[in-house]
C-alpha cells in the first residue's frame, strides 16, 4: 500500500509565537494514523524550534526549499546539512511560488531533488499547470514536461523515495479548487508518465494534490485512487483544519 502523506507548507508565516501556539494545538489535537506521514514545513528561522516542540510526537518536519549547493558564497541560501541538522527530513522543491518569483527552472528543482535524497531528504516537488495552459488545453503538455524534466536521470529507487505534488497554480491560494476527477485525472496522468520511467516506482511514489484544499473538500479529493495526500497550504495554518485533512487521509 503506498503511504499517505498530508503536508503544510506554512509560506512565510510563523513567528516563533505562531510557531509554539500552532504546534502545541496540533500536537494536542492529532491521532497517529497508520500509514500516513503527518508533516508540517515552517519557514527557515523557526524550523530549531518546531523541532523542539515535534520532537516526542509522530508529526515530521520539512522545509520550503534549500540550495543546490554544500556550502559558500550564496547568500540567503540554506544547504541540505543545515535542514538535516535543523531536524528536517523533508523538502518542498519547485513549489509554484518558487519557479514563479523566483524563476526556478525544471532544471533546478532536478538538480535541488538529487541533492536532497543523496543527502537524506524526502523532496516533495511540485508540478502543475497555470490558468492559462489549462484554458489552453495543455495540462497534461505541460505536466508532462515538468515530470520528465524534474526526474531526468532519476534511477527507480530515486523516484520510489520521492514525494510528488501535482498543484494546479490556478488553486492555490485562490479558493478554488479542481474537483476530485479533474484532480484524479491528472493524477493517474503524473503516475502513468512515472510508469513510463519505471514501473514499480511509480506503483510507490505518493502523488498529492495540492491547490485550496480544505476540510469540506479532503474527503472527495482523498478517496480518489491517485491521490494519495495533500500539500495543504492556508488551511495548515489551522491547527483543526489541519487535523480535519490528517482524519480525512
Ligand atoms: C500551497 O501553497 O502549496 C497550497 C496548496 O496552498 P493553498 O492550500 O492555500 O491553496
Amino acid at each position: 500500500m503506498r503511504q499517505k502523506v498530508i503536508a503544510g507548507n506554512w509560506k512565510m508565516n510563523g513567528t516563533p509565537r505562531e510557531t509554539k501556539a500552532l504546534l502545541k494545538a496540533l500536537v494536542a489535537a492529532s491521532r497517529t494514523p497508520e500509514n500516513c506521514a503527518m508533516v508540517v514545513c515552517p519557514p527557515y528561522p523557526v524550523l530549531h524550534l518546531a523541532d523542539v516542540i515535534l520532537k516526542d510526537s509522530p508529526i515530521k518536519l520539512g522545509a520550503q526549499d534549500m540550495s543546490v549547493h554544500d556550502r559558500g558564497a550564496y547568500t540567503a541560501e540554506v544547504s541540505a546539512e543545515m535542514l538535516l541538522t535543523a531536524g528536517a527530513t523533508y523538502v518542498i522543491l519547485g513549489h509554484s511560488e518558487r519557479r514563479q518569483y523566483h524563476a526556478e527552472s525544471d532544471q533546478l528543482v532536478n538538480a535541488k531533488a538529487k541533492k536532497a535524497l543523496a543527502d537524506g531528504l524526502i523532496p516533495i516537488i511540485c508540478v502543475g499547470e497555470t490558468l492559462e495552459e489549462r484554458e489552453a488545453d495543455r495540462t497534461e503538455e505541460v505536466v508532462g514536461s515538468q515530470i520528465g524534466g524534474v526526474l531526468a536521470g532519476f534511477a527507480p529507487d530515486m523516484i520510489a523515495r520521492s514525494v510528488i505534488a501535482y498543484e494546479p497554480v490556478w488553486a492555490i491560494g485562490t479558493g478554488k479548487t479542481a474537483t476530485p476527477e479533474m484532480a484524479q485525472a491528472v493524477h493517474r496522468f503524473i503516475r502513468n508518465r512515472v510508469a513510463d520511467l519505471n514501473q514499480e516506482a511509480a506503483e510507490t511514489v505518493p502523488i498529492l494534490y495540492g491547490g485550496s484544499v480544505k476540510p469540506d473538500n479532503a474527503d472527495g479529493l482523498l478517496s480518489q485512487p491517485d491521490i494519495d495526500g495533500a500539500l495543504v497550504g492556508g488551511a495548515a495554518l489551522k491547527a483543526d483544519d489541519f487535523v480535519a485533512i490528517i482524519d480525512a487521509a
